[in-house]
């Protein structure tokens, strides 16, 4: 009998937590079972907990069996079925706001906005990458709702109705009333309006460095409009958690209560990390929660307040830790992913309005990273290979990790932005963030009275 590669030793308040980093099934050893682990002296365990250890393969019969479980795992879950890819259009690049954690001022050289030609493009193009899907549309900027906008924007709606689409905004929601009459008339298409929070009032006004612009009153203003007057559009308020805000969620769900907007039924709440692929190690914001306290983060601020739920526990690089949680609960299953992140499996297309199409949405406008072109016409360029042919399955150094099922060999971006290769995985800190993790949620209480037998 030999102990799994698969797991992860957790030792804290005297109990040693086994957490199986494929099955992400966990055991809790204590007392003289600890050194008998240690000393991987099996036999001597008793017969009812040795038969959890084996069942849940934390101990396996021999060597090959870990790898006969990896190659079920890539049997069942490697296959990349058949999945709708997702689609950005950038309208422009210029925005309204100065935001100072926005991954686009790397490459925001010049203002441009996407043309009636590029829409045409666009649509073309997206047609013929799915000809005969429902297409969900990502509108994008920038700011893509400024005042000066409006006629390209209506032209866009209108070239999407000639195909099937629905259609997500992005926005700062700063001059979200000046285009009510395009909600309106488009508010069939129009499915879910995305807006970004910073924090409660103060905290939101001051990261959005300009203290004397109240962009927090203005946003939530109409975010209520639009809660009220569109209930069949999904509005999600996305909370990007740094080291100002992370302390004061509680205060914002307070403020988003005071202005009647939690608790709405069409309105979610979806927390996330300000972080940066292209400089995992070296980011320009400098206030950034390290993706390892994240999670911990989440888990202390929900023990104290009662409306962040179980199923608002997702963001940011180890979003597999709140699926975990979600399995450790019993709600959901969670799966390893080996089919590679977004921009691999189903695919991502950004529409830039350079005429170029990118792979990510976090590196569209850096022109080195472009796949290939809509404008003045359609075409792949060789590195679209590059990224659709990805695989972690292919990759020696994920093959041989005991983390390939919660990490999925890592960011593409990090790949060629820290080690200039695609297929050369910048790894994060999984091990940490996990311990962290655990940790945590031993902290409180999470592992008590559970049977240890
Ligand atoms: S990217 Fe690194 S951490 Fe992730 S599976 Fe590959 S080797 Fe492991
Ligand atoms: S390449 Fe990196 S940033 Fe882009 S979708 Fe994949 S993990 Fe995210």
């Amino acid at each position: 009998m030999f102990k799994s590669k698969y797991i992860h030793e957790c030792f804290i308040n005297s109990k040693l937590l086994l957490f199986h980093t494929l099955t992400f099934s966990y055991e809790i050893l204590t007392g003289e079972d600890i050194v008998l682990w240690e000393k991987n002296k099996f036999d001597f365990i008793s017969n009812k907990k040795l038969g959890k250890l084996i069942s849940k393969l934390f101990i396996v019969e021999d060597k090959g069996s870990d790898e006969a479980l990896l190659n079920k795992a890539i049997t069942l879950l490697g296959n990349k079925g058949r999945l709708k890819p997702q689609f950005f259009i950038y309208v422009t690049t210029e925005c309204n706001l100065n935001c100072p954690y926005c991954y686009q001022r790397d490459y925001k050289s010049k203002n441009i906005t996407i043309s009636k030609k590029h829409v045409d493009s666009v649509v073309t193009t997206i047609d013929l990458l799915s000809k005969k899907e429902n297409k969900h549309l990502v509108i994008f900027g920038g700011e893509p709702l400024l005042p000066q906008n409006k006629q390209i924007v209506e032209y866009m709606f209108d070239r999407f109705k000639t195909i099937d689409a629905t259609v997500e905004i992005v926005t700062n929601g700063i001059y979200l009333k000046q285009y009510d009459d395009v909600l309106s008339s488009n508010k069939q298409m129009i499915k879910i309006l995305r807006f970004t929070l910073n924090g409660p009032k103060k905290i939101h006004n001051f990261i959005r460095d300009n203290s004397n612009f109240d962009t927090f009153s203005i946003i939530t203003d109409n975010i209520r409009y639009v809660l009220n007057k569109y209930d069949h559009i999904q509005v999600i308020i996305n909370f990007l958690l740094d080291k100002l805000n992370c302390d004061s969620i509680s205060d914002l769900f307070n403020e988003l209560e005071i202005n009647d907007i939690l608790g709405k039924q069409n309105c979610r709440i979806e927390f996330g990390r300000i972080q940066s692929r292209k400089h995992p190690e070296n980011n320009f914001y400098k206030n950034e929660l390290p993706y390892t306290e994240y999670y911990p983060v989440l888990l202390r601020t929900k023990l104290k307040d009662k409306r962040i739920t179980d199923e608002m526990l997702i963001g940011s690089e180890v979003s597999i830790l709140g699926k975990i949680y979600r399995q450790f609960l019993k709600k959901e299953i969670a799966i390893p992913n080996l089919k590679g992140c977004k921009a691999i499996y189903p695919g991502v297309f950004a529409f830039y309005p350079d005429g170029k199409i990118y792979p990510c949405d976090e590196i569209a406008g850096d022109v080195s990273y472009a796949i290939g072109q809509y404008y003045p016409y359609f075409m792949f360029y060789k590195e679209k290979e590059n990224w659709s042919s990805y695989s972690v399955l292919d990759n020696e150094k994920c093959l041989k990790c005991k983390f390939i099922g919660m990490c999925n060999g890592g960011c593409l971006v990090s790949n060629l932005a820290v080690n200039g290769d695609i297929n050369s995985p910048y790894c994060l800190d999984i091990e940490n963030s996990l311990n962290n993790f655990l940790v945590e949620l031993e902290l409180e209480g999470f592992f008590n009275g559970q049977d240890y037998s």
